[in-house]
């Protein structure tokens, strides 16, 4: 049964998720001269954004979630904060996805606030309309039920991550420590209803044991959950 529901999005999709964003931005009659990329998911959507719409201007800036020491609940920040001046400029912030939408409305209120540009506009390839607390100007697909897109540029890092909560969940309801590598790859394709392929598996693997989340045993060839929680 499938625990989080997930979906392997292809470069392919990317490519034509990002096409279809730059219509929607065409079509409004917005020129943008400067593309600014919400790091760290926005890059390739960004970059195809510039190439699609025809702007060689890009600037990065990182927003991220961050929880407060002591507080259950978790804000967004700018990671490195710096200023420019774009008061002369037309400018177009771009994300990969908006969920909860901190990201990308604390991204546009610095970027108001801060750099001053001319004009300013948000876009996303996706909007989670249910959940979302902001709406972006551009989107070019609305998810109406909430879903984890598994894009091409964080497979590694989310495999590792579905992985080691799969482990610590499964550990949770049934004291079970050790498993083989295919019944940790059976597992995730059951829990997340997906398949990323042997190679990111046992590369996430390693990543875990360095993390000194696992331990794998290449005698016994079974891998055991060291940190539980
Ligand atoms: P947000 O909750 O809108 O602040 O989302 C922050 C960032 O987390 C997004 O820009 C994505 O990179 C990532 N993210 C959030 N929700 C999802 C999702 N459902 N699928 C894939 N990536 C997500």
């Amino acid at each position: 049964m499938v625990r989080v529901r997930a979906k392997l999005v292809s470069w392919d999709e990317v490519v034509e998720w990002a096409w279809g964003l730059a219509d929607r931005v065409r079509e409004s009659g917005y020129k943008p001269d400067v593309i600014v990329a919400l790091a760290r998911g926005g890059y390739v959507p960004a970059r195809l954004l510039c190439d699609f719409l025809d702007v060689e201007n890009l600037l990065s800036i990182q927003s991220q979630h961050w929880t407060e020491a002591a507080k259950a609940e978790e804000r967004a920040i700018i990671k490195f904060p710096y200023k420019v001046d774009l008061s002369n400029y037309r400018v177009l912030v771009v994300d990969d996805i908006v969920d909860t939408g901190d990201t990308l409305r604390l991204a546009r209120d610095y970027i108001r606030d801060t750099w001053k540009p001319k004009e300013l506009k948000t876009a996303a390839l996706q909007w989670i309309s249910p959940v979302a607390k902001f709406k972006p100007d551009y989107y070019y697909i609305e998810v109406k039920e909430w879903i984890w897109f598994q894009y091409p540029w964080t497979r590694l890092e989310d495999t590792y991550q579905f992985i080691k909560r799969m482990l610590q969940e499964k550990h949770k309801e049934t004291g079970k420590t050790t498993w083989t590598l295919q019944e940790i790859i059976n597992g995730f394709k059951e829990w997340y209803g997906i398949d990323v392929g042997e190679k990111y598996y046992k590369e996430a693997l390693r990543i875990l044991q360095e993390k000194q989340i696992i331990k794998q045993d290449p005698e016994t060839k079974t891998i055991t959950l060291i940190k539980t929680t």
